[in-house]
């Protein structure tokens, strides 16, 4: 299905009904007046168990924090640009992911150089057995670039990840650390994409205000992001939802 503003507003509307019936972080913030209220990102800082629903509480014995972000993201997003795959992504810790969802594109994580590791090219294989085929898609921030490509051997494209939208000379993608990546810079139409199927945006005071329509754990209702856009509009090419400054 193409895409539909007024759908896009009530899916929304109905993730912010359901965060304020079930879960406890916007049940207290509606009790407190607040309803669905921009948040700003500092409050979900160590308040993971409250962001999952009542029925399904965060449990810190048996899971992962769940800020590792979810792969199936990542593939929507770099989906707009139609790169292809396989996927290489620099992260600060290891994930046990050897695909992006469940019949998603083939992907291997690998260490920043900033990583808290002994030495972190011993965990290069898997990112390495990628590279090989030299067509994969590396998705990093600016700064590992260069090291990364030279330890694994990396010749396909890179994938710039931002938390500040600069105005990108080739592909780019926007990442906040709660949110995971929630938009991509089109080379086709020189916009901030949004994978509006798993993405609601909206305008707010000092930034955009992020829904996380298909996750639950944690429920991401109207963060608010500072990423130096402000406005959403849409793309007159695709006619879809773009950030604008
Ligand atoms: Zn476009």
């Amino acid at each position: 299905m193409g895409f539909s503003h007024i759908a896009w507003e009530r899916a929304a509307a109905a993730v912010a009904a359901r965060a304020v019936r079930e879960v406890p972080f916007y049940r207290e913030r509606h009790a407190r007046g607040l309803g669905v209220a921009p948040v700003p990102a500092a409050e979900l800082e160590r308040r993971l168990w409250a962001l999952c629903p009542l029925s399904r509480p965060y449990s810190a014995q048996r899971e992962p924090t769940l800020w590792t972000g979810d792969p199936a993201d990542l593939a929507a997003v770099l989906r707009i640009s139609g790169l292809g795959w396989p996927v290489v992504e620099v992260r600060s810790a290891l994930v046990p992911w050897t695909r992006l969802g469940l019949l998603g594109p083939r992907y291997a994580p690998v260490l920043s150089g900033s990583a808290i590791a002994v030495d972190v090219s011993t965990t290069d294989g898997p990112a390495k057995a990628l590279a090989a085929s030299g067509v994969s898609v590396l998705v990093s921030p600016p700064d590992d670039v260069a090291d990364v490509v030279a330890r694994i051997g990396h010749r396909g494209p890179v994938v710039r990840s931002l938390v500040k939208a600069d105005q990108p000379d080739g592909h780019a993608v926007l990442h906040d650390r709660h949110l995971g990546y929630f938009a991509e810079w089109s080379t086709d139409c020189a916009q901030w994409h949004v994978p509006w199927r798993r993405f609601h945006v909206d305008a707010g005071e000092g930034g955009i205000l992020v829904t996380a329509l298909r996750r639950r754990r944690p429920t991401l209702v109207r963060v608010l992001v500072d990423v130096g856009l402000g406005r959403v509009a849409e793309c007159p090419a695709h006619g879809t939802p773009v950030l604008l400054a």
